[in-house]
């Protein structure tokens, strides 16, 4: 079994064969449902990896915070970044530090892959992360701008649900989403990084309509912050 639960902005919960992963773990975006790090922490009692995508303090979020909380969970993020957070938060011995093509294997069935992004980060390069099982991936993207190697990791590594950023600004917008649909040929995309402020407000509904006048036939999950989507995977 896999889901995802979007909390508003590009934060998101994963869980995949029984493992717990907090994708740019700012929780108390003005769109979560979490006011506080303590109602975060009550909700979810395991988290196993922290994963983040580049060092906006919209991404990074609470991460040093949530180290300290969940004493079990490794933080996985480039190089640079990741040995920066681990030492925040004073543990080291729980960093995994990547860097963009290089498969990490996280466990016996699943392996974590950091992709490009175009972007920007003052410590490391900006990145996009996919995780993969057997018979699922997820990839989010990050904050990036479109690009033409995402047709690679459509044919490397299939992905099955792409989480996508459409609010424009400092992102992909709709058109350039729809376009990245696309390339990347998920079966599903959550559209993120939207509506939490103003300057990236965008309708997620236009993706829909634009997705369909193309053609393509993926499906568009419009998440509410703090929904969860279930996937049945063989
Ligand atoms: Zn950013």
């Amino acid at each position: 079994m896999a889901s995802i639960t979007w909390l508003g902005h590009a934060a998101f919960v994963v869980e995949l064969n029984s493992k717990m992963f907090l994708i740019d773990p700012w929780v108390t975006n003005p769109l979560s449902p979490y006011k506080s790090i303590e109602s975060f922490v009550r909700n979810y009692h395991r988290i196993d990896y922290i994963i983040v995508t580049h060092d906006h303090g919209d991404h990074v979020g609470e991460s040093i915070e949530l180290l300290k909380r969940y004493r079990d969970a490794k933080i996985c993020a480039i190089f640079e970044l990741a040995e920066y957070l681990a030492s925040q938060a004073k543990a080291i011995d729980r960093s995994v530090p990547g860097n963009i093509g290089g498969p990490i294997k996280l466990s016996e069935s699943i392996t974590l892959v950091f992709t490009p992004a175009h972007h920007s980060s003052s410590k490391g390069m900006p990145s996009g992360v996919i995780l993969l099982s057997k018979s699922f991936s997820i990839y989010h993207a990050g904050d990036t701008g479109l690009f033409s190697e995402m047709a690679l990791i459509s044919e490397l590594y299939r992905p099955t649900v792409a989480l996508l950023p459409i609010g424009g600004h400092f992102t992909m917008g709709i058109r350039e989403a729809v376009k990245a649909i696309e390339l990347l040929k998920p079966q599903y995309v959550v559209p993120m990084h939207y509506n939490t402020f103003d300057v990236i407000k965008a309708d997620p509904t236009e993706l829909s309509i634009m997705a369909k006048e193309k053609g393509l036939d993926t499906m568009i999950v419009i998440l509410p912050p703090g929904k969860t989507y279930k996937f049945q995977v063989k």
